[in-house]
């Protein structure tokens, strides 16, 4: 058997299973989408939005990229964004990231990793410029990268807050809640290091004053 057709397998014996505990279980969740969280995660295999929460499927809505980044030029996260905050109206949106991230490990090294990575990874170091002088204090490597993959995550609320998705929503429907959180490779367990509820204050240079 090829590796790849353990999966198809697989996924035939879990279908089954869901259908002999529940028959209506496909046929209901086919029928409409109506999750309350959007999540904004890391890539990493080990960090699986639904198994770490255990949660089901239809009960979040799901964007995964290399070091749970957002990058508001990056049409892919801003559509997600959009459709669920405007669309799906989810209460909450999640940015978790992880310690032990490779790619604000990458990113904390001067290795050329080549174009594309080195302009996506050119993102978390402006993370790093940001917060140098905390960081600079911290003697063990290890301690400040894990301070970096949270201040990482923190940064990438407030760049959710810095959009117009965001505000307008908060503006006119007082959601979505932002949180960020940072889960553990060796104890399974998420930390929540920071969090903003709707229309809390942002720097004035990035309010819209007109939605
Ligand atoms: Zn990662």
């Amino acid at each position: 058997m090829k590796i790849y057709e353990k999966l198809l397998l697989e996924n035939k014996a879990w279908a089954s299973e869901k259908v002999q505990d529940d028959p209506e279980y496909f046929l209901r969740l086919s029928k409409i989408q109506t999750p309350e969280f959007l999540w904004i995660g890391c890539s990493d295999s080990r960090v699986p939005a639904n198994e770490i929460t255990n949660t089901q499927p239809g009960e979040i809505f799901v964007h995964r990229n290399i070091a749970n980044m957002v990058i508001h030029t990056d049409v892919n996260l801003l559509s997600v964004l959009e459709y669920a905050v405007a669309h799906l109206k989810v209460k909450h949106v999640i940015v978790c990231g992880h310690y032990g991230c490779g790619g604000v490990k990458a990113a904390m090294t001067n290795h050329d990793f080549k174009q594309v990575l080195n302009m996506w990874l050119r993102n978390i170091k402006d993370v790093y410029r940001l917060h140098r002088d905390e960081l600079h204090q911290i003697d063990n490597e290890e301690a400040r990268f894990d301070r970096l993959v949270e201040l990482n995550v923190q940064e990438q609320v407030l760049h959710l807050a810095k959009t117009s998705i965001i505000q307008r929503a908060w503006k006119h429907d007082q959601r979505p809640h932002l949180h960020g959180w940072v889960y553990g490779l060796k104890d399974g367990l998420i930390k929540p290091v920071f969090e903003m509820s709707a229309n809390t204050n942002i720097d004035s240079l990035y309010e819209y004053d007109d939605l």
